[in-house]
């Protein structure tokens, strides 16, 4: 832990490191910037900001460590990775508070995003000895195809501030797996929660300069030394299309590989044959986790007509009980991350409706300290094309009553997003002719939680390119190598 003055004293202990992480050292960058606690509009930290000169220190450093960690044995690499499942889990408390103090989050949520990111690092470690490769004949016959994955270089991982860790653990569990050293630049309102992770791999041993990380608050200072600079080899990054967009294109005169998971307009589509109490308790967790603030949030519950009554009425008593409010005490919705992001949403009422949404809930800022907007519930009658391709990004439920599965599915696809979907019904051919048809990456059904270690989360269309986590997410920093083998049979 460093010496820096705390600006917040209550939970200073629990606090990282503020400093930049560059080749296995903590470093002061030139100046520094705080951290607010989206709660009360308050410092709970000041980090040191990067500049052009730190980002190409760290690819200095990656660059360096390169060829010792892909050289390094599975297993050893695999040996470190579990080592730093076993730190992480025992600085639980202090992985969530400061979680949920520079992202608002409530306490239970911090809990569970810690949990899965444990599983996800753990399951990463677990990968790394099963890198797979092939052996087999031409089909000439003449001769032998080898083929083996390599890891790709040294990669830039940057990260939003709405899943502070389980994005960097994702981004960094696969890419150390595979082989390859990182930079990973957090998100400047959650630079906090990424310094915990690295203080984790530090502690565990990793070796200087397989593990760097920046804060900034002017990330194309960062960014853009970093992907003209031909040692970096991948990007792999994580928030909206416009950026994810402009990262591409920066990447592309040095054809750098890249992950992109992006924006998402989730269809949330309950059949006249489904579970309504599940889908309305469902559609809750979807909908407002993370105050809405999720690419996978649903963000349009299209609802056939024959029970929309019914599950509106359900899921409306639900919102109004939901308990809003600083996410160090027992609340179920927690502040937007910014002031700005709070402000956005009259506006983005108004839109919806002018549009002939009929407002059921909600729908104003809460008074008072904080960036709080009240869970807030419009519904239309019939699709409407306000909310294609919009996504809120907010507390704001939007109901869509339609006329059967075909007008369901038909509007759910009207999308330039294709990340994450959900369908609810109790018919087995409906789910799966649902899952094959709707145009995104990835189908709830019956269920609208997903993230699992085990499953290729991403996108496809405006959603991104690649996946995360499953064995495919290892891939994305692995390069095919192939070798043409002669072999003569003669024995003699
Ligand atoms: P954002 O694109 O503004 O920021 C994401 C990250 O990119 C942050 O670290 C930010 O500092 C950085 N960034 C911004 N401009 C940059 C630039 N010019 N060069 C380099 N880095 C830059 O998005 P956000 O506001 O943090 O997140 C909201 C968006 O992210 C939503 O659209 C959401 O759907 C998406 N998102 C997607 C996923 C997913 O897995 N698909 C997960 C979370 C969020």
């Amino acid at each position: 832990m460093n010496t820096q003055s705390p600006l917040s004293t209550d939970h200073e202990a629990l606090m990282p490191d503020r400093r930049l992480y560059i080749g296995g050292q903590w470093v002061e960058g030139p100046s520094e910037f705080q951290v607010m606690n989206p709660a009360n509009g308050r410092p709970v930290a000041s980090v040191s900001h990067a500049t052009s000169a730190e980002a190409l220190a760290a690819l200095d450093a990656a660059a360096a460590a390169q060829p010792g960690w892909a050289k390094l044995a599975p297993r050893a690499r695999a040996n470190l990775m579990h080592k730093a499942y076993r730190l992480m889990m025992e600085r639980e408390e202090a992985f969530t508070k400061v979680m949920t103090l520079e992202s608002g989050k409530p306490l239970t949520e911090s809990r569970a995003e810690f949990l899965l990111s444990a599983d996800f690092l753990l399951w990463f470690a677990e990968q790394s000895a099963h890198i797979h490769g092939s052996y087999s004949d031409s089909s000439s016959g003449d001769f032998r195809v080898v083929v083996k994955h390599q890891p790709i270089g040294p990669c830039l991982l940057i990260t939003p501030w709405n899943f502070p860790l389980l994005m960097i653990v994702r981004k960094a569990g696969a890419a150390l797996a595979a082989g390859c050293t990182t930079i990973t630049k957090t998100a400047q309102e959650t630079p906090l929660t990424g310094a915990l992770f690295v203080e984790v791999l530090h502690d565990a041993g990793f070796p200087a300069g397989v593990v760097n990380l920046l804060h900034t608050t002017k990330s194309s200072g960062v960014s853009e030394p970093l992907l003209k600079d031909k040692r970096l080899r991948k990007v792999s990054f994580t928030g909206s299309t416009g950026v994810g967009g402009l990262l591409m294109e920066q990447g592309a005169r040095n054809i750098l590989n890249a992950s992109m998971e992006l924006g998402g307009d989730g269809p949330f589509i309950v059949l006249d044959d489904a579970d309504i109490d599940l889908a309305a308790e469902q559609a809750i967790i979807c909908k407002f986790r993370n105050a809405g603030q999720a690419c996978v949030a649903a963000n349009r519950i299209i609802v056939d007509r024959r029970v929309e009554a019914a599950f509106t009425e359900k899921f409306v008593a639900k919102v109004k009980a939901l308990k809003v409010g600083d996410g160090m005490g027992a609340v179920d919705v927690g502040p937007m991350i910014s002031a700005r992001q709070r402000d956005r949403l009259g506006e983005t009422l108004k839109q919806l409706t002018d549009a002939g949404g009929q407002l059921l809930a909600g729908g104003k800022p809460v008074a008072g300290e904080g960036y709080f907007f009240e869970p807030t519930v419009v519904r239309f009658e019939g699709r409407n094309e306000v909310m294609c391709s919009n996504e809120l990004f907010a507390p704001i439920a939007a109901i869509f009553s339609v006329d059967g599965p075909e007008a369901a599915l038909a509007f759910a696809n009207e999308s330039d997003f294709g990340l994450a979907s959900y369908v609810f019904t109790r018919d087995l051919s409906r789910a799966l002719t649902f899952g094959e048809r709707l145009e995104f990456g990835m189908v709830g059904i019956n269920r609208g939680i997903m993230a699992d270690p085990k499953a290729p989360f991403g996108g496809t269309k405006a959603s991104g390119i690649g996946r995360e986590a499953g064995q495919e997410g290892i891939y994305e920093f692995m390069e095919q190598k192939y070798m043409a083998v002669t072999v003569n049979e003669a024995l003699s």
